[in-house]
């Protein structure tokens, strides 16, 4: 059993309350870790130390924070293979995936942000012989960071990276479902930065996040879960005038158009249906065919998915490992169970897979895919967040902008085509924050990223994240 601390003033310290959840390994269904459940006091501790290291931290200079935010790089990439299994221990995730793409992707975005912050500039406005205005970008002061459990660290670190580059100082939370690889940052952390320059806080969202989104000296919040979690955020922090970026939920649309490259459409939409079982909010889980070769596709595609392996997250092999927790699974269930009561024929999938040995007791579940929904039904209109994905023929453009637009959701769309113009027109029309044409999670950190509608507000990635977590003010000097 390994017992998490959290990182409050530089120091592994353990809950005041001495109380903690259980984290389960999902891969075997059993728990593995004991996860401290922080109330309203932790969360003050960590604000104190925030607000007590914001003033040296905020006046170091982006030089010095660079520095420090490279040595938390290296040892990053120095415990890649120590990272990797935490976050498929926590997660269910494969190793491999870990080992490519969380934890990489982890280091890349302190490497990112250390760099970046060394070319911040701010602009000026000159008033022809009147008056300069220049901008002065300040940071905030002690900022709050929110992440989900689908991709731990590398969310996390998302959030963190800037706001330190920035110079705030921060109070940050992981999920309680996946802490282990925040836990392990901040034995990294510990090692490397100035005591309370980042404080992380484990617990329960209800509580603990509760209780950075509603704390006073926390004035910005950086949010990415769940829409209905994101609602009730920006609830409490909107009266209370606190700067609010928030990444929610998607239902993102795979548009394949008859003039697309077939064989690396196919192939990347095996890849943007069920990598990571489907949970990544970027994955596509409403796949629209034009007519011409919806049979053909339909037929590879199943072929394909029927291919996929499911099962020990630790072997090479397997495609997709264990759902995140039981719940989900359930939820995931509850889904599918609804789409055949919508009319929807399952093609594949539709079941939980039972492993032997010590996996007997884990959360699989066979990638499915799901035909004949209607595309505003509700297997089709709200988010399963799981290895799940309809298909539907179109015939023609306008028909499959409006399938693709038909969703409160605005995350992410995925397009295929080989002509140039409609793929302009295309992504032009689609409204989602992202548009992938020909590809899938290509990225490009210096980009806006972000959802429309009911996916979120805001943006992070590039300058975005750096001016968010900066205030701009306006100096204006008159020439005399
Ligand atoms: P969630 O909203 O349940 O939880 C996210 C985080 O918020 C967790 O740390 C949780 O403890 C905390 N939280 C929960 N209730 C809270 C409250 N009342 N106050 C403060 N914090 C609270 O989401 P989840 O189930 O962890 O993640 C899945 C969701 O995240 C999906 O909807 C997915 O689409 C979304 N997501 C979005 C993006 C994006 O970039 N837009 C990326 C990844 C995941």
């Amino acid at each position: 059993m390994i017992t998490l601390s959290n990182y409050i003033n530089g120091k592994l310290v353990p809950p005041a309350s001495g109380n903690y959840i259980d984290g389960v390994d999902p891969s075997r269904g059993k728990v593995f870790s004991k996860v401290p459940d922080s109330d309203e006091k932790d969360v003050q501790a960590a604000v104190d130390a925030a607000k007590a290291a914001f003033e040296s931290w905020s006046n170091l200079g982006n030089e010095k924070r660079h520095d420090y935010l490279m040595k938390i790089v290296e040892a990053i990439e120095m415990n890649l293979e120590k990272l990797a299994k935490a976050e498929s221990l926590d997660n269910g995730k494969p190793v491999w995936l870990a080992t490519e793409v969380d934890i990489p992707r982890a280091s890349s975005n302190f490497k990112f942000f250390a760099t970046a912050i060394m070319h911040f500039a701010s602009e000026a406005h000159n008033m022809e012989n009147t008056a300069i205005n220049y901008t002065l970008r300040r940071p905030i002061g002690v900022v709050g960071c929110i992440s989900p459990w689908n991709l731990p660290l590398y969310l996390f670190t998302w959030k963190i990276a800037p706001a330190l580059a920035a110079g705030n100082t921060v109070v940050a939370k992981p999920s309680e479902i996946t802490p282990y690889t925040a836990f392990l940052l901040s034995e990294i952390c510990a090692e490397i930065l100035p005591p309370g320059v980042l404080n992380i806080v484990h617990g329960l969202g209800g509580k603990t996040g509760n209780a950075i989104v509603s704390h006073p000296e926390i004035t910005a919040i950086s949010f990415t879960g769940g829409t209905k979690t994101g609602e009730h955020i920006a609830r409490i922090a909107a009266p209370m005038f606190k700067k609010l970026s928030l990444e929610l939920g998607g239902k993102n649309p795979t548009v394949i158009f008859d003039d697309c490259d077939y064989e690396h459409a196919l192939k990347t939409a095996v890849r943007s249906s069920f990598t990571n079982q489907g949970e990544i909010c970027l994955c596509g889980s409403r796949i629209f065919v034009q007519k011409k070769i919806y049979e053909k596709f339909k037929t590879d595609f199943v072929q394909k998915v029927k291919e996929i392996k499911v099962g020990d997250p630790n072997h090479r092999e397997n495609y997709m490992g264990a759902i995140v927790s039981k719940p989900h699974l359930e939820k995931i269930e509850y889904y599918v169970d609804l789409a055949k009561k919508e009319g929807g024929k399952i093609l594949t999938g539709g079941k939980r897979i039972q492993l032997e040995g010590e996996f007997s007791e884990g959360y699989y579940f066979e990638p499915t895919v799901i035909e004949g929904l209607a595309f505003d039904c509700k297997t089709n209109q709200e988010e399963i967040f799981g290895p799940v994905v309809s298909i539907t023929p179109f015939d023609a453009e306008e028909e499959v902008i409006n399938y693709a637009n038909a969703s409160v959701y605005g995350l992410a769309a995925n397009v295929w085509t080989l002509d140039l113009n409609r793929a302009h027109r295309v992504a032009e029309k689609i409204k989602t924050g992202i548009v992938w044409v020909n590809c899938w999670l290509l990225r490009d950190l210096r980009t806006p990223f972000g959802g429309m509608k009911s996916s979120g507000v805001g943006r992070e990635g590039g300058w975005e994240a750096l001016k968010f977590f900066t205030e701009a003010k306006n100096v204006c000097i008159k020439l005399s």
